[in-house]
């Protein structure tokens, strides 16, 4: 959020060489007394706001923001024109301000003496904290700062140097960097195509588009950026499934549409099909120019799903896909500390409806065979009876047909799934194939021998989160990396999120779980909690965190749930009378 206050604040800013001698005047003693610098300073075009002293020189360095408007920044008044150019021209400044800061940051002293830095950005553009661009063009970062030290006395040398020096050095090559207005052009250019690509979607009766020319693979499997073409190919649309959409700024855009219903990615391995279907899940945001997937867009709703073994699940309603358990377990309510791959699955999926998600992401590689699948040679080996699954092949069409949830799925081996396939891409060599036509003529020339099984899909009743399970507002947070957190000495793993971007999304997922608290209300279903959280996080960052952290970044409703339901504490609470009671009084005769 833009400071509000911001013409008081520069009133009450003091000036810059008062900031020096009272930085003089702190040479050598005890580094808490760096406690003095609270407070507003001038410096340069902006002012300081030296928000929290850290406690030593090797503690998590000092908050500070800076603050500036719009014409002193040099920011057009067209990039922050609308909500999206604000997001836009955030991002292309956080990044010149992340590189800015990183070639001035430097060792001065003990601990974290000399540090400057904003957290990297992905290749995805996303609404963050540590960059700020307000309605009237006012401009924010926030920014951590190692206060230098000699051991643990304070060094006023420097301290001047990283304070009155090389930060003010990297704020000028950071804001030179919108001086550069054809790549801040192109940068905002690049989202609001991305964005009216990606609104074209529904009225086109699309799920995802992929544009031609696009460079879906990655330079390795620890590093996002594009690999360079050659050896990229980059995609071409097979001429059936090509459709043009319309976007502001590069005009008409031709590409695949994958359409909505039942699609298949078939082709052989290593031939770039869970490449295809990476570059689909990450299209549920918008990417920097020259990212290769700037021009690939998905249903925002799209949820990748994957197995994961060893997950908690907290009281899902696994039934539309596994029915009682050995032992009699109620899957209406499932409730285990240690999930297998097929319920752990089903969970995920399950979860991603309950939030609303209108696309579901597959990948044979990384599914639970068990959940696809269940072939004609198992149907006679093991009687129903002793299945507790009913595979996702049999559900998918209703799902589709019934509640409008598409499915994209990357297949190499289940082929009876072609019987249920509505499109069927084909990737040979990377080159992208129609194979609808002949996947429909190997369906009437080898006929599928097994037997479908194809149930109704009962939308579960909605439940409520057991607020005593959630974790204390005041739990410590502690962000390992992007996949792990641990709140309140429990470990939290994100790694079957692969759609979570960065780390700054994963410290806001933990704080924002740390306050759900105030969201819950004993009748008040899991979604509306979630999306009420968000709700105010997009009004302002201070929602989960007073703190004006520079380290947080937009998340999904999807993602929020997700590491929710991950929580391994966490209770729900069906809001229907008896668990099965409401699918039972829809489903005449019962459970089969
Ligand atoms: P599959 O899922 O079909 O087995 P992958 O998508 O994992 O195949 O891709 C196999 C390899 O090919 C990966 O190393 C990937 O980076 C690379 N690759 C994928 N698409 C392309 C492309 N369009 N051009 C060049 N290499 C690609
Ligand atoms: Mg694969």
């Amino acid at each position: 959020m833009p400071p509000r206050d911001e013409a008081r604040d520069l009133r009450r800013a003091r000036p810059e060489s008062e900031l020096r001698a009272r930085l003089a005047a702190l040479d050598g003693r005890g580094y808490p007394a760096y406690r003095a610098l609270a407070g507003l300073w001038r410096l340069g075009p902006w002012v300081l706001a030296v928000e929290h002293v850290q406690g030593d020189p090797f503690a998590e360095p000092s908050r500070v923001r800076l603050l500036a408007p719009a014409t002193v920044v040099g920011l057009p008044p067209w990039a922050y024109e609308t909500a999206t150019r604000r997001v836009a021209a955030a991002d292309y400044l956080h990044r010149a301000l992340a590189r800015a800061l990183a070639r001035h940051s430097a060792v001065r002293g003990s601990g974290h003496s000399g540090q400057l830095r904003v957290p990297p950005p992905s290749q995805a553009v996303l609404r963050r904290s540590a960059v700020l661009i307000g309605p009237d063009g006012d401009v924010e970062l926030r920014l951590r700062v190692g206060l230098p030290a000699r051991g643990r006395r304070i060094s006023a040398s420097e301290a001047w140097a990283t304070l009155g020096e090389a930060l003010p050095a990297a704020l000028r090559e950071a804001t030179a960097a919108l001086g550069r207005r054809e790549a801040l052009r192109a940068h905002v250019a690049t989202v609001e195509d991305a964005q009216a690509l990606r609104a074209a979607l529904e009225a086109h009766g699309l799920v995802a588009f992929v544009a031609d020319g696009s460079v879906l693979p990655r330079r390795s499997g620890v590093d996002d950026r594009p690999l360079p073409s050659p050896p990229a190919v980059p995609f071409r649309a097979p001429p059936t499934l090509r459709r043009t959409l319309l976007t502001p700024h590069a005009g008409a855009v031709a590409g695949l549409g994958v359409p909505r219903g039942v699609t298949l990615i078939v082709g052989g391995g290593f031939h770039g099909k869970s490449t295809l279907l990476r570059a689909l899940q990450a299209g549920v945001v918008d990417h920097v120019p020259d990212d290769g997937r700037e021009r690939v867009v998905t249903d925002p709703t799209a949820v990748k799903l994957r197995a994961e073994d060893g997950r908690a699940v907290a009281g899902t309603d696994l039934s539309n896909l596994i029915g009682p358990l050995p032992g009699g377990v109620d899957t209406h309510a499932f409730v285990t500390q240690n999930a297998s791959g097929s319920t752990s699955q089903a969970a995920s999926l399950l979860e991603a409806l309950e939030m609303g998600a209108r696309v579901l992401l597959l990948d044979e590689d990384t599914s639970a065979t068990n959940l696809l699948l269940r072939d004609a040679r198992m149907q006679r080996l093991v009687p129903d009876e002793d299945e507790p699954i009913r595979p996702f092949v049999d559900r998918v069409r209703r799902l589709y047909e019934e509640h409008g949830v598409s499915t994209v799925l990357v297949v190499g081996g289940a082929g009876d799934y072609l019987d249920v396939a509505d499109t069927v891409i084909g990737l040979r060599a990377y080159d992208a194939q129609d194979r609808t036509a002949d996947a429909r003529a190997v369906v009437a020339a080898l006929p599928s021998q097994r037997r479908p099984q194809p149930g109704p899909w009962a939308p579960p009743p909605p439940r409520a989160l057991d607020p005593t399970s959630l974790p204390s507002p005041r739990a410590k947070i502690r962000v390992r990396s992007r996949t792990r957190v641990e709140i309140g000495g429990e470990e939290l793993d994100l790694s079957a999120l692969e759609q979570l971007r960065e780390t700054a999304q994963t410290r806001t997922l933990a704080l924002a779980l740390r306050a759900l608290g105030r969201y819950t209300r004993p009748d008040r279903p899991l979604p509306e909690a979630v999306r009420a959280l968000l709700t105010d996080l997009a009004r302002s960052w201070e929602a989960i965190a007073p703190e004006r952290l520079g380290e947080l970044a937009e998340v999904r409703p999807f993602e929020l749930a997700a590491a929710l339901l991950r929580w391994r504490p966490l209770r729900t609470r069906r809001l229907d009378a008896e668990p099965g009671a409401a699918e039972r009084a829809r489903r005449p005769g019962g459970d089969p």
